[in-house]
């Protein structure tokens, strides 16, 4: 017999308004799961103090138990008030002037209020400060740290509109606030300050770059650019598994707009597709998907997982030769999720 807590819920979707915010808000105290609007990716949220309730976003996602989770707060001196970490580093207050609200995540030792489903054993904390406003809203007025990994299923694309969330988690959550298109639109800037020296873990909306011209000396985690070796422990367990890879097989094609073209309308066939920048689209034979402008690395990021979802989405697609972005600026953060959905295969048309 099933028992009540694995019925389908009714997953309701709600407004920014401060009425479905208060709405939201009673959902999390009282233990619930809420897909929450950020600047990033739509967030997948629970009260972060309840171990209970944490537990509930790793069933809803098929979540690994072992891949932890960025609490989120609404100010910078909520970290002291709810005491979440041992000691702030002077290089988060320094991060925290410049970026925060917005896309970056800082990881500190944590302190014992932490519930073991928030760190997945680990003995640090990720910690975030949105700038979208219903964010900030939500954790105002749920009055607690708010846990939120990205609201999909695991192994699908992070879910970057409110239908995306809705697809993915319908039946599974309680609710869901539309705020619209996230702006950014890939996962926050990880970056850990626990170690000896500041290291990237995660590339994102805040820039390698930025963070080098705040902080000085920042490592660069291997797994941002490569395929973990078998065997080598993560520094942040959610690189070791393979993100948002569509169905089709997708292959990353570098080299020159000419090369590219040439490349892809001599392979195409009906069941390919070619995952540009719009400036290809007029020159190529097959279905073509725009990740943005070649020069404009933001709109790329704003596109990628829309782009992906569209590729799930047309049952037709069975190969997909997506151009190489840059990896200067957010380019870096759009290439390290591309890469992972391309299973690191890429083809170097420069090397043949
Ligand atoms: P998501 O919430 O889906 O954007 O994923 C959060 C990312 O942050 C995952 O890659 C996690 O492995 C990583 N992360 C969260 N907390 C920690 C931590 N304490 N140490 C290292 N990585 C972390
Ligand atoms: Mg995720």
């Amino acid at each position: 017999m099933q028992t009540i807590s694995n019925e389908p819920l009714n997953t309701v979707m709600l407004s920014s308004s401060p009425e479905d915010i208060e709405k939201a808000a009673e959902i999390i105290r009282n233990g619930g799961l809420v897909g929450m609007p950020t600047e990033t990716v739509y967030g997948l949220a629970a009260d972060a103090l309840n171990g209970k309730a944490v537990s509930k976003i790793f069933k809803a996602k098929g979540r690994p138990g072992d891949n932890p989770l960025i609490v989120h707060v609404a100010a910078f001196e909520d970290i002291e008030k709810y005491n979440l970490v041992k000691k702030i580093p002077q290089g988060a207050k320094i991060l925290a002037d410049k970026y925060w609200p917005g896309p970056l995540t800082i990881i500190m030792e944590k302190s014992d209020i932490i519930p073991d489903e928030v760190s997945a054993g680990l003995d640090t904390v990720a910690v975030r400060i949105p700038s979208h406003k219903s964010a900030a809203a939500l954790i105002r007025a749920a009055g607690t740290p708010i846990a939120a990994p990205s609201a999909n299923l695991s192994g699908s694309p992070s879910p970057t509109t409110a239908q995306h969330v809705m697809n993915d988690m319908k039946g599974r959550i309680e609710a869901i606030i539309d705020g619209g298109e996230c702006s950014v639109g890939v996962e926050s800037t990880v970056i850990t300050l626990a170690g000896e020296k500041p290291r990237l873990l995660r590339p994102g909306g805040v820039t390698l770059e930025q963070l080098r011209e705040a902080l000085g000396e920042v490592e660069m985690d291997d797994a941002v650019l490569h395929k973990l070796k078998d065997g080598v422990k993560a520094a942040s367990p959610g690189m070791k598994y393979k993100h948002y890879a569509p169905k089709a097989e997708v292959v990353i094609i570098k080299g020159s707009s000419k090369a590219y073209i040439d490349y892809v309308n001599s392979h195409d066939d009906e069941n390919t597709a070619a995952l540009c920048w719009e400036e290809d689209i007029k020159d190529l034979k097959c279905k073509t998907l725009s990740m943005g402008k070649e020069k404009d690395q933001e709109s790329q990021a704003h596109r990628l997982f829309d782009e992906l979802r569209e590729i799930d989405n047309d049952e037709s697609i069975k190969k997909v030769f997506a151009r190489c972005p840059s990896i200067q600026g957010i380019g870096l953060a759009v290439y390290n999720r591309l890469i992972r959905a391309a299973g690191f295969e890429v083809i170097d048309l420069e090397k043949i």
